[in-house]
């Protein structure tokens, strides 16, 4: 991803944070998706997809997120922060579907580089860059940060090596 993308991301992130809870520092985690899915106008939708390749979708003119009811807990929130994302920053896109397993699926690149913005978005959103800096110096548990965010081991381990707070 360009830099430039990347701190395009981060400015929608810290506007989207401070429009819905005002002070980000005084942020209580793991951050209330559903106060930011109102702010949004968005309705959150639980259920089963026939497909279980399927995690995620977002319905842009229908105002609704779907989320696969099955996932983990940390699943449904970066899958949530993920459509967050693509209705945030590509507003030129009605719909999209999350797949569990996008990785080998480079159908076109623009649809791909949109991807990684929207899991880089969800990234950002879920685990603000101050906040785990602060939290990394109190413990240095990936598996409790974790928790604290809201997210699984591996999505919390790699916002720390994007932030260089742990090696590749
Ligand atoms: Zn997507």
């Amino acid at each position: 991803m360009k830099d430039d993308d990347i701190q395009a991301i981060n400015s929608e992130v810290t506007r989207l944070l401070t429009a819905v809870f005002g002070d980000i520092s005084a942020i209580k985690l793991p951050l209330d998706l559903s106060r930011v899915l109102d702010y949004c106008g968005l309705t959150l939708r639980e259920g089963t997809f026939e497909s279980e390749e399927l995690a995620g979708a977002l319905d842009r003119d229908g105002k609704t997120i779907f989320v696969e009811s099955a996932d983990t807990y940390a699943r449904k929130n970066f899958t949530i922060a993920h459509e967050l994302g693509h209705f945030k920053l590509h507003k030129d896109m009605a719909t999209d579907i999350f797949y569990r397993y996008q990785v080998n699926k480079p159908e076109d690149a623009d649809d791909m580089e949109r991807e990684l913005q929207a899991n880089q978005f969800a990234a950002t959103l879920l685990m603000p860059e101050q906040f785990v800096r602060q939290l990394w110096e109190v413990t240095k548990e990936i598996d409790k940060l974790a928790q604290i965010f809201g997210v699984s081991p591996e999505a919390m381990r790699r916002r720390l090596q994007y932030l260089r707070l742990v090696a590749d």
